[in-house]
């Protein structure tokens, strides 16, 4: 076991952070593999604030971190069983989540294709549940290894102990701030099947037999739409969608409709609508709408970006701008997707 972590003082969270926001952690070390983040658990870190940190894709940092971030970027990717079905992956937390995506297409390996280019890493991608078009990590994950930073016990939590859910689980709830993931698994199949109810998707494919269609397919035209959608973020600093989409009943959406004929909802399987929170943003005029440098991007209004040299705080104080304006339209309460630190 490796005896000491090598500790930057004052360290510059610039190229660590998907908003390119020029904060420091006061300490910072990285974790490489299973030693180093052993060794890490055992130490007296444990004592000071702490921030895991994976590609900060999805982080909000408003001021210097007063404590130490642990920057996980352990590496590795495991075939564990293999059956005529399905396939069980292993991968280390700092795995970079769209690798793990391209290991599974070039080896047929079904189920998150539709996950294409969603940046950060795998460890982090429990954490809020990852999703787009139509499928979420919660549809392949087995289980999360890790350890739990108050008992410092070695943890495994299967996928029903995850307490998975849209945009949350139980990293962000009961253990919110209070794990560290090492490791995760996933089932994928080796039978052929995609998810392509999702629009988008459904326009693109649905009339095509599945034999017609190739994973390789799919995952190109998931990557071409999102580069075209949104911003690159080494160009325009952003975390991807700033907020929820917020959920209401049935009466509430009828309610809704009165004064907003064409608002943007779409049924869930639990009998409530999720609203297009883009939509609600735009309405109210964020959409391009530059304070400072700070817009909501000009193609997406539900992202928010940094043209470059804002604060953390410039662009919460734009976010609180956009939740004001929805809720005095609207009379709807948004969530931030972003974890705000
Ligand atoms: C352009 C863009 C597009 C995006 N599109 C999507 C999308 O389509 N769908 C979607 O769901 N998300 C999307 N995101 C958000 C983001 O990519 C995901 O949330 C991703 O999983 C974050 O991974 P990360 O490694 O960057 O996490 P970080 O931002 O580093 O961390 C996020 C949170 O997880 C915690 N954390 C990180 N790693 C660990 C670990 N190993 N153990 C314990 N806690 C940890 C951190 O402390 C923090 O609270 C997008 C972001 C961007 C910038």
């Amino acid at each position: 076991m490796n005896s000491e972590l090598l500790i930057k003082e004052d360290y510059s969270l610039r190229d660590y952070n998907t908003f390119n926001l020029d904060t420091t952690a006061k300490k910072f070390i990285e974790l490489k593999d299973d030693d180093e983040i052993e060794y890490f658990i055992q130490s007296e870190f444990l004592k000071e604030g702490i921030l895991i940190l994976g590609g900060g894709s999805n982080l909000l940092l408003l001021n210097d971190f007063n404590g130490i971030v642990a920057h996980l970027s352990n590496k590795g990717i495991r075939v564990l069983n293999e059956s005529v079905e399905d396939v069980i992956v292993e991968c280390e937390a700092g795995e970079i989540w769209d690798d793990v995506v391209s290991f599974c297409v070039e080896n047929k390996f079904y189920g998150i294709e539709n996950l294409a280019l969603i940046p950060g890493t795998i460890g982090a991608a429990p954490i809020q549940n990852i999703g787009a078009y139509g499928v979420e990590i919660k549809d392949v994950l087995v289980s999360v290894e890790g350890f739990d930073l108050i008992s410092r016990e070695k943890r495994v939590l299967t996928v029903a102990e995850c307490e998975l859910d849209y945009r949350s689980s139980i990293f962000k709830t009961t253990l919110k701030g209070r794990f560290l993931i090492s490791k995760v698994k996933l089932r994928l199949s080796r039978k052929k099947k995609f998810h392509l109810n999702y629009r988008a998707l459904n326009e693109k494919f649905g009339k095509r037999s599945v034999d017609q269609i190739s994973i390789e397919d799919v995952s190109s035209y998931i990557k071409k739409i999102r580069t075209e959608k949104l911003p690159d973020y080494k160009i325009l600093g952003n975390a991807g969608s700033f907020f929820k989409n917020p959920e209401v009943s049935p009466e509430q959406l009828a309610e809704l409709k009165k004064e907003h004929h064409d608002i943007v909802s779409f049924a869930t399987t639990a009998g409530t609508y999720k609203l297009a929170a883009g939509w609600l943003i735009e309405e109210c005029g964020f959409k391009g709408k530059r304070i400072g440098n700070v817009s909501c991007y000009e193609k997406q209004a539900l992202v928010i970006v940094n043209h470059g040299g804002a604060t953390g705080k410039e662009i919460k104080e734009y976010s609180e701008r956009i939740q004001g304006a929805v809720k005095n339209k609207f009379g709807i309460n948004l969530t931030p997707e972003v974890n705000i630190i």
